[in-house]
């Protein structure tokens, strides 16, 4: 993380895109990603390996990484539910991968109709896959914890039972476990306990991401209890597109453009030239006609004299150099 402070981690090519019912073209995929990469952000999720037939919407995700590499210091990052998607993420060239991990047991017999015994052994084959490559050009390998906020299906998930769950990941052989709050069921107060339950469990430097929805409104609000934690890496959806199919009512990730506006207004770096990343809205929109769009930024515009610390250090570099 090379001169950011935060890592604002885009996942609405992924996220966004397998929840809504429009395709999205390859170009414009494209077009999307080049443009928000070029606004400064470092990481992108472009798709998921599952079957076509289950999501039609990322059934191009291997031609999207293989574009996305081309662009230079992305880290081009894919979901993957199970080997089989690890060995086509691996081949078209990801740079991270992530297996998501229902802490909800009935989620995850719903998601990926995978038990957790399934899913530990999976984790296992995948780290050893991803073992096996050649060091540079080994992905990184996150098992993300999904419902571990609360479950639309189960309810409320108990903290010790993530910990515990995130404790077995690792020892499976996961380079890190992530926090997703798939269904919006967390409070800043939750995100806090959480963080410290499974971090006594796995250790700091093996939980350094939460993956937030907006669906209660307090998407931004449960962002910042991570980071008074610690927390390096955001998830976020341009526009707030996102959602996840088996839980119903939760729609939308929390809001890239709003996230960088409240990092950047905290004098937090992201790298992010939020200029640019409003513009990429337009690009989005128009292949998306008729899809909804969130985001307070975009609608109210940046406030008169905003200092963005990543201009402003861009400007300072220059005088110095
Ligand atoms: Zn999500």
């Amino acid at each position: 993380m090379t001169g950011i402070d935060v890592l604002v981690s885009e996942v609405g090519p992924r996220d966004g895109l397998q929840s809504i019912d429009s395709i999205m073209s390859l170009d414009a995929k494209k077009a999307w990603i080049a443009a928000e990469a070029a606004a400064g952000v470092r990481e992108i999720e472009v798709g998921s390996f599952v079957p076509a037939h289950i999501l039609p919407q990322l059934a191009d995700t291997a031609e999207v990484v293989a574009y996305a590499r081309t662009i230079p210091g992305l880290t081009v990052a894919v979901l993957v539910p199970n080997l089989k998607g690890a060995e086509a993420a691996i081949a078209a060239g990801a740079h991270k991968i992530t297996l998501p991990v229902s802490v909800s047991e009935t989620h995850s017999l719903k998601n990926v109709r995978r038990t957790h015994a399934q899913m530990l052994e999976a984790t296992r084959a995948i780290a050893e896959l991803v073992r096996a490559q050649p060091a540079d050009q080994r992905p990184h390998f996150e098992a993300g914890l999904s419902t571990a906020f609360g479950c639309t299906i189960e309810g409320a998930i108990p903290e010790a039972q993530v910990a515990r769950l995130g404790e077995q990941l690792m020892a499976a052989g996961a380079d890190e476990v992530g926090l997703s709050d798939t269904s919006g069921y967390a409070d800043p107060a939750a995100v806090k306990r959480l963080i410290s339950t499974v971090r006594s469990a796995v250790g700091d430097a093996a939980l350094t991401g939460l993956h937030l929805h907006n669906t209660r409104g307090l998407g931004l609000a449960n962002a910042l209890a991570g980071l008074d934690l610690g927390i390096t890496t955001l998830d976020a959806s341009l526009g707030g597109l996102g959602g996840c199919p088996f839980a119903p009512g939760a729609s939308g990730n929390i809001v890239t453009e709003d996230l960088v506006f409240m990092l950047e207004a905290m004098g937090l770096k992201t790298g992010v030239d939020l200029d640019k990343l409003l513009a990429v809205r337009r690009i989005v929109q128009a292949a998306l006609p008729g899809e909804d769009m969130y985001g307070f930024t975009p609608d109210a515009g940046l406030p008169l004299g905003f200092r963005r610390s990543t201009q402003t250090d861009r400007t300072a570099g220059s005088e110095a150099g």
